[in-house]
């Protein structure tokens, strides 16, 4: 592997090599990452990104697209069969312009979205005032009744709804920790003539194993993600349609021409690998793992004493104010357990007390490291060696010790080649 870049380009060969070193060395639990198989990065180093095909099957501006046809017709097919759905636009070049061009496809400029609160769990694309689609439409919002159980407030939502009169009822999360009431969500929707999205990037590979409840079961309209979470394929986003033809036809004309140029084939190639791959009954088990790992690791913080918000877990990750239970702020604990060659990302809490650059929490799961075929056994032992690092940070012998154990648990358990 990368023996041309090797010969050619020394410079970025070795940032390839000492990022390679980098992932196979630490504990991955940031629970937005994960390592893909051989397969799919084959298929996203192919040759396909030689070529344009802008259009969709069938109907291109360029000729010579008896291949890409066949690639991107598989990646549709696998991706509708994976998530029980009818229409699949697989072209979206990631999460965000997925989100962008769902936003488009139903909304004029001006109308609004009732979203998740940025700071009880919603994405940056669900409207933060910093991106430019907070200036071409309104966002309004629900959040969380409590933060220590993460129920959401329906009543709130159901409230402001019809206050609003969204267009559209948005949910989805990036740091939420609990399972939505997706049901109670579209009761609303029909309530106040507003479509159901769900932006599912984070959990994607949770639904598509059956381990997570898919939103198209309780009448979602329509889905947005990304492919390269729990998901486990090449970065990019995709966007579902349950059944609505004209909705489907929306979406398609928002993404291209709407938003983007010519799709990326080599990476529509890999999504349709990823896709094989997460239609497998291997992929329901690991689905199931990322759970089980994610149970395992919230034992031990309520046996610590350490405060989850939504009081625990019932998908991948953890949100754990580390500030008000370890006296260790976000940023902090992030930059010391680096130090372990543990990495996860500092997060603000709900409500948060502190600063978005220093917040009071942070955010860990289990996508990767289950990827590497650990289990509950690690999983404990992961979770207790956090709270060691973060209850003894200063103590560099403690540490030192520590990054050894991870170490060896890292070469215990390599990154795998293949998945099927
Ligand atoms: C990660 C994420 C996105 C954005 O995906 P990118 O590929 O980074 O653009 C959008 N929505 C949610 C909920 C996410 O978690």
């Amino acid at each position: 592997m990368y023996d041309y870049i090797k010969k050619q380009d020394e410079e970025i060969f070795k940032a390839i090599e000492g990022e390679e070193e980098r992932q196979s060395s630490g504990i991955e639990l940031i629970p937005s990452e994960n390592y893909v198989s051989r397969a799919v990065r084959e298929a996203n180093g192919s040759i396909l990104t030689n070529k344009y095909s802008e259009g969709y099957p069938g109907k291109r501006y360029y000729g010579g697209q008896e291949f890409t046809d066949v690639v991107e017709t598989i990646a549709i097919e696998r991706a509708k069969k994976l998530f029980n759905c009818q229409f699949a636009n697989v072209q979206s070049l990631s999460g965000a312009p997925a989100n962008v061009a769902m936003y488009f496809a139903l909304m004029e400029p001006g109308d609004t979205v009732l979203g998740m609160d940025l700071g009880h769990g919603g994405h940056l694309t669900h409207g933060h005032p910093t991106t430019s689609i907070n200036k071409v439409f309104n966002f309004v919002r629900y959040k969380m009744k409590d933060p220590d159980t993460g129920e959401i407030d329906y009543d709130e939502l159901r409230r402001v709804a019809l206050e609003h009169k969204p267009k559209i009822i948005l949910a989805g999360f990036s740091a939420y920790s609990r399972e939505l009431d997706y049901a109670k969500f579209t009761e609303i929707a029909k309530e106040v003539g507003a479509y159901t999205v769900a932006d599912m990037a984070h959990i994607a590979g949770l639904i598509a194993g059956k381990a997570a409840r898919n939103p198209f079961d309780d009448g979602f309209d329509v889905i947005t993600t990304t492919t390269h979470k729990t998901l486990r394929g090449p970065r990019g986003g995709m966007i579902l349609t349950r059944e609505s033809e004209e909705i489907a036809t929306k979406i398609n004309k928002a993404v291209f021409p709407g938003l983007q140029g010519g799709p990326h084939m080599n990476v529509v190639a890999a999504k349709a690998v990823c896709f094989g791959e997460a239609l497998t009954p291997a992929f329901q088990e690991y689905a199931g793992q990322i759970l089980k790992n994610a149970k395992a690791m919230e034992a031990v913080l309520h046996r610590e004493n350490v405060r989850m918000l939504g009081g625990g877990t019932s998908n991948h990750l953890i949100l754990a104010d580390v500030f008000d239970s370890l006296g260790v702020p976000g940023k902090e604990a992030e930059t010391v357990l680096d130090e372990v060659g543990i990495t996860l990302n500092k997060n603000m809490i709900a409500d948060e007390p502190r600063t978005a650059m220093d917040p009071s929490g942070i955010r860990f799961g289990t996508p990767a490291m289950t990827t590497r075929g650990m289990k509950e056994t690690e999983a404990t032992r992961l979770a207790e060696i956090m709270i060691e690092t973060l209850r003894h940070k200063d103590d560099v012998a403690k540490k030192q010790t520590l990054r050894e154990e991870v170490r060896a648990m890292c070469e215990k358990f390599p990154i795998p080649e293949s998945f099927v």
